[in-house]
């Protein structure tokens, strides 16, 4: 029989805008001002500097040293840790060895850096602001324990590990859409290594972002672009959502911020294909729940435009082999999504399995 314990995860969608950084963390320091408890808090891929920086002069004010940790990013996710005594995550751009990475880092309930992690597979974004890949191969799980004793005050006796892997939103996807459909890299490691938790922070595209509309002219993306972020992110809404349940497929329907986009959460779930109980996966039932958080931002930056959706959902090792691919499968629980134009915090308690 494995093990459990609760772990309350708070999944922070928000829509940063680029340039704004005092801006932004006070949005997110607004939105959190409610959390009174947490395990874990987690934000999207640069989550308070913006992502579509157009070259690398202009991601450079914004970039962060992991070591010295005084940058805005790394100091936000401290103030939170320390205030909630609960793990951070934060996507932000890095420089080591005046090289750019786009990193996530994870700070501990004590409010001390834990874990660095630099993505490994780049979208042509991060190649544009000149980002490098992660030179470490293979998508690394590692053992965190997660009593928060642990960090604060530690005593003799053994804590609960969970193994954890981290990965950024093109992580999931084919090595520059050029490998296998089916090599799932980033799950199959995950799964190879027996992770229980997956935090994904991610900057993912709608699928009607302009930016990937062939039939658009540069300017006519960004006109697009224009349009979207003046119907629907104008204003903002709803500090704490309850999220909503989701089970099937639903066809992607004229923008509504308060849905989520079920197409990109099946297409999350169908990445992780490892991890499904299907007649071609991998049939070795070691784990009873994995748990992955998917942080996604929402808004528009020039031609692109972002998902939302931030869900947590969970793969359930011991149910029945089933012919579907998404969210249908019964061995996936959809434990709770945010819309895709939804500004919120997504706050779940999730039995976790340890070890
Ligand atoms: N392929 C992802 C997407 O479509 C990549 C985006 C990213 O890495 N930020 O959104």
């Amino acid at each position: 029989m494995s093990r459990t314990t609760k772990l309350r995860f708070a999944c922070v969608q928000v829509n940063p805008r680029i340039g704004s950084v005092d801006a932004n963390i006070s949005k997110v320091r607004s939105l959190l001002k409610d959390v009174k408890e947490a395990d874990f808090v987690i934000l999207p891929e640069l989550a308070i500097t913006g992502y579509n920086f157009a070259n690398k002069a202009s991601i450079e004010p914004y970039l962060e040293e992991a070591e010295e940790g005084k940058g805005p990013s790394i100091t936000l996710a401290k103030e939170i840790s320390n205030r909630l005594k609960c793990f951070t995550l934060i996507g932000y751009p890095e420089i080591f060895q005046s090289k750019i990475y786009n990193s996530a880092i994870l700070i501990s309930p004590a409010g001390e850096v834990l874990y660095n992690y630099r993505k490994t597979f780049l979208y042509e974004t991060d190649e544009t602001w000149g980002a490098s890949e992660n030179p470490e191969k293979g998508f690394k799980s590692f053992n965190l324990v997660v009593d928060k004793e642990f960090y604060l005050s530690p005593s003799e006796k053994s804590y609960p590990t969970v193994k954890t892997n981290i990965g950024i939103c093109m992580d999931l996807n084919p090595y520059k859409f050029e490998a296998p459909f089916n090599d799932f890299e980033f799950s199959l490691a995950a799964f190879a290594q027996r992770s229980k938790l997956i935090l994904v922070p991610t900057a993912w595209l709608s699928p009607q972002s302009p930016s990937s509309n062939t039939l658009l002219s540069t300017e006519e993306k960004a006109k697009e672009g224009k349009a979207y972020e003046e119907l629907y992110f104008g204003e903002e809404n709803s500090p704490i959502s309850s999220g909503v349940q989701f089970k099937g497929s639903e066809a992607v329907k004229p923008f509504d911020p308060s849905g989520f986009d079920a197409s990109t959460i099946n297409y999350w779930i169908l990445r992780f294909f490892p991890f499904l109980r299907h007649p071609n996966s991998i049939q070795d039932k070691y784990f009873e729940k994995a748990t992955v958080v998917m942080c996604n931002r929402v808004g528009v930056e020039n031609d692109i435009m972002y998902a939302g959706s931030s869900s947590i959902f969970q793969f359930l090792g011991k149910e029945s082999i089933s012919n579907e691919i998404d969210s249908k499968n019964p061995s996936v629980n959809v434990i709770g999504s945010l819309g895709k134009g939804e500004v919120g915090v997504l706050i779940r308690d999730i039995d976790v399995e340890v070890d």
